[in-house]
């Protein structure tokens, strides 16, 4: 018995051997002069062994669809998985419980991987069906490919990490898992706890159709701001004793949507009304409206006053009080590191685009289809390095714009999903999932496992980005926009999680 399983092995052994060499040689050896470590980080992510755990990970996460701050089973799963492969795991950091660190090694350099896990309300979805099909109609998906992000960091840095044990060299590698991106939470609350005290760079990721990097100034500075009103019940048919909250709501809403003709273009302002009564006929004493006030560094502070000024409008006007201003997040615009992006690009390049089956462009080519797009199927090459764009348009925000601010940090996006869809959508939901999404984040934990590597080996690559990054510092110190006696809002999604996280089960257990 013990015989025959230990013949198994070797040809096992051998065929992972002989695999792991056709695989070495046809991908990153012919072209491209490498070094052994780089060589040894990258064949060990492209068995094939490796691909499929993480890609699991990755689908559980996305089966998860955890919103932020109630990422309770996906943090655990990752962090989990790294500590068996050997890191040391802080679990629930900088106050909240699905925030870790994990970390492997001693010393400088360090270098940090940062990895979101969070999903989005309303977009449930079966993978890999290319029309709008709910899994639990109304309950969270992964519209922003989450689920693979976090899961190609540490499989990046595990790979380094093997690295550094096979070849002995120095230095520590440090996995940020951060909670609640989609809702810009957790970084600027990381940043006070100090976790990024001794990181000298920051490798950043994001799943993507295409697979490239970019640096400069991007996209928005943002405040997540909540405006709750007190009024007075009455009848809703003698309403003339009562105040109600809902109106000082409107009339700050009316307010806001005439201030947008006088902001310059760069501005975005958007809202959602999260109480307002809850019967025509009792006059709501209650009412609450979250706001996202975006605009550059330079001018959201003086932005976010107008908006402050329109809700006290709506008090006044109304003989009701604002009772809480409560801001869930503040955060920077994005500072991409030039040097970072650069040598992000050169990893990119020796990666390359995943071949992709044909059933892969089939589904993609069907997705297109169905939304409209053109009928191109998946992307074949790489992107350019993307230059900073010369007018600014204002767009989207991330919480990793602080990070920038505090370590030289540049963002690798990964490819997995299919080019036209549309992020925060359910198609972004339905390509998330499975092979493509399995190749596209195995290809993006090469990307960043092969930068970290040169930035732990090569001193002077890690100088580049170091000196551009203190000479940027002086013009840009970072100050962060979260007020100081803010406190991660961990509430934040408590009772949408409890709503729908059984319905979700129990269609994973009947799976
Ligand atoms: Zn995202």
């Amino acid at each position: 018995m013990k015989t025959k399983i230990l013949k198994k092995s070797i040809i096992c052994f051998m065929a992972g051997a002989i695999l792991l060499f056709a695989l070495s040689t046809q991908t990153f050896t012919a072209k491209n002069k490498i070094t052994k470590e780089k060589q040894f980080v990258l064949n060990w992510l492209s068995q094939p062994q490796i691909l499929e755990k993480f890609g699991k990970i990755s689908d559980a996460i996305w089966s998860y669809a955890e919103l932020g701050l109630q990422e309770y089973k996906s943090s655990k799963l990752l962090a989990d998985t790294l500590e068996e492969a050997g890191f040391n795991v802080e679990r629930g950091v900088a106050g909240m419980p699905t925030c870790f660190i994990a970390s492997y090694g001693s010393g400088k350099p360090v270098i940090a991987i940062l990895g979101e896990y969070d999903a989005l309300p309303m977009l449930s979805q079966k993978g890999r069906v290319p029309n709008q099909d709910p899994i639990v109609k109304g309950a969270p998906g992964h519209g922003c490919g989450h689920n693979t992000m976090c899961t190609a960091a540490a499989a990046a840095a595990i790979a380094v990490k093997n690295t550094m044990e096979k070849y002995g060299f120095k230095g520590t590698i440090k996995v940020f898992g951060s909670p609640a991106e989609e809702t810009l939470i957790s970084r600027p609350y990381m940043i006070r706890a100090g976790l990024f005290n001794d990181v000298d760079a920051v490798i950043d990721n994001h799943s993507s159709s295409g697979f490239g990097t970019s640096y400069g100034t991007g996209g928005n500075a943002m405040y997540s701001t909540i405006f709750s009103f007190k009024g007075r019940t009455a009848h809703g048919a003698s309403p003339w004793g009562g105040r109600s909250a809902l109106d000082a709501v409107e009339i700050m809403n009316i307010a806001t949507n005439f201030l947008r003709e006088h902001l310059l273009y760069s501005y975005r302002m958007h809202y959602v009304i999260i109480e307002g009564g809850e019967a025509p006929n009792v006059v709501p004493d209650k009412a609450s409206v979250w706001y996202f006030v975006r605009n550059s560094d330079e001018r959201l502070e003086q932005m976010y006053e107008r908006v402050v000024n329109c809700a006290k409008a709506g008090a006044l006007a109304t003989g009701t009080e604002l009772e809480k201003i409560r801001v869930l997040a503040a955060v920077h615009q994005r500072h991409a590191n030039k040097a970072a992006a650069e040598l992000f690009q050169k990893n990119i390049e020796l990666v390359g685009m995943p071949e992709w089956a044909e059933e892969e462009h089939a589904f993609a080519k069907a997705l297109q289809k169905e939304l409209g797009r053109p009928e191109k199927g998946m992307p074949t090459n790489v992107g350019k390095l993307r230059e900073p764009g010369r007018t600014f348009v204002g767009g989207g925000s991330s919480d990793v714009g602080d990070v920038t601010l505090i370590a030289p940090t540049a963002t690798i996006r990964f490819p997995g999903g299919v080019p036209g869809t549309t992020s925060h959508h359910w198609s972004s939901v339905a390509c998330n999932y499975g092979s493509t999404a399995w190749k596209g984040l195995n290809a993006g934990a090469k990307a960043m496992a092969a930068s970290a590597v040169d930035l732990l080996i090569k001193p002077e690559e890690l100088q580049k980005l170091r000196d551009e990054f203190e000479e940027y510092s002086k013009t840009h110190p970072y100050k962060p926009f979260l007020p100081l006696d803010a406190e991660p809002p961990l509430d934040l999604n408590a009772e949408l999680m409890k709503k729908w996280r059984p319905f979700m089960e129990k269609f994973y257990h009947e799976k």
